[in-house]
């Protein structure tokens, strides 16, 4: 009998998966036996990773695309261009970033970037994707949140505001598609070491905070989130929908 977390046969569109936790994610779904099509707004990017992953899985595994997702006609013409190859059948929302300034000085025109780039993208290419999967009446979708999710902290107030709105759209997509056999949650990392990070690691009073106020005492690496992916986007979470599962080594359940 095959696992329930075997994803043989199934197709993964997973965003921002030129590096970082996007990239960590992606091997664990092609680990899990997902053909995956790595993504980013740089198409060359995206291209070299799926190259590199290809010599370990397999060259009919992986395939590439690079599209804004903050973008409607680019979502449209990518999404387009992949489906063109092969349904989707797990779409994860990864592609973010994130800008560190006061709410008493931050730009309108940086709010709203960070804002369409976290939450309005997910909803771009979430709708796009789940017009197939409504219609094959099967898909999986996970959001990227953070423990952003969840808690604030200053001079993040933007992704803060959009990572809390990811939760409530996670929720809104599974009110409106779980009852077509497409299921949503959300993966919430703690503070995980990337480039989007670094700075903060490099930080020494920040990165003091992040070892005391994460119980399991380290920062995290982008390969602890993708198990958590692969259970929410295989039959192993069949039942489940609506959720968002914190990875951060406990920093949202102590205080
Ligand atoms: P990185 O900065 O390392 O990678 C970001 C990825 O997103 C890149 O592949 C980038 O591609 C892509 N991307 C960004 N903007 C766009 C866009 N407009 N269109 C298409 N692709 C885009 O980030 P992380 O790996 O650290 O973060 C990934 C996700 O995880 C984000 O949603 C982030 O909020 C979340 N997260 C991260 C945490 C952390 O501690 N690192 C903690 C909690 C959540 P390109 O370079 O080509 O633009």
């Amino acid at each position: 009998m095959s696992s329930p977390f075997d994803l043989t046969g199934r197709r993964a569109l997973v965003t921002g998966s030129s590096r970082g936790i996007g990239l960590a994610i992606a091997r664990s779904l092609l680990g899990a036996g997902a053909q995956v099509v790595i993504h980013g707004r740089n198409a060359e990017a995206a291209e070299t990773t799926a190259a590199a992953l290809a010599s370990e899985f397999g060259a009919g595994a992986v395939s590439s695309a690079g599209f804004d997702v903050t973008d409607e006609a680019s979502v449209l013409e990518g999404v387009a261009g992949v489906e063109a190859v092969g349904p989707v059948d797990i779409l994860v929302n990864n592609a973010g970033l994130q800008h560190r300034e006061p709410m008493l000085e931050v730009s309108v025109q940086d709010w709203e970037r960070v804002i369409r780039t976290d939450l309005t993208s997910a909803f771009l290419v979430g709708r796009t994707v789940a017009r197939g999967m409504i219609g094959r009446g099967a898909g999986a979708i996970v959001n990227i949140c953070s423990v952003q999710t969840d808690l604030a902290r200053p001079t993040i107030g933007a992704y803060t505001a959009a990572k809390h709105g990811l939760r409530g759209l996670t929720r809104a997509m599974t009110a409106e598609w779980s009852g077509s056999g497409v299921r949503v949650n959300g993966v919430a990392p703690g503070y995980i070491r990337t480039e989007l990070t670094q700075a903060l690691v490099d930080d020494p009073a920040f990165n003091a905070w992040v070892l005391g106020r994460t119980p399991i005492g380290r920062w995290g690496e982008p390969e602890d989130i993708g198990g958590a992916v692969v259970w929410l986007s295989s039959d192993a979470s069949r039942f489940v929908t609506g959720q968002v599962v914190f990875v951060d080594g406990g920093m949202t359940a102590v205080v």
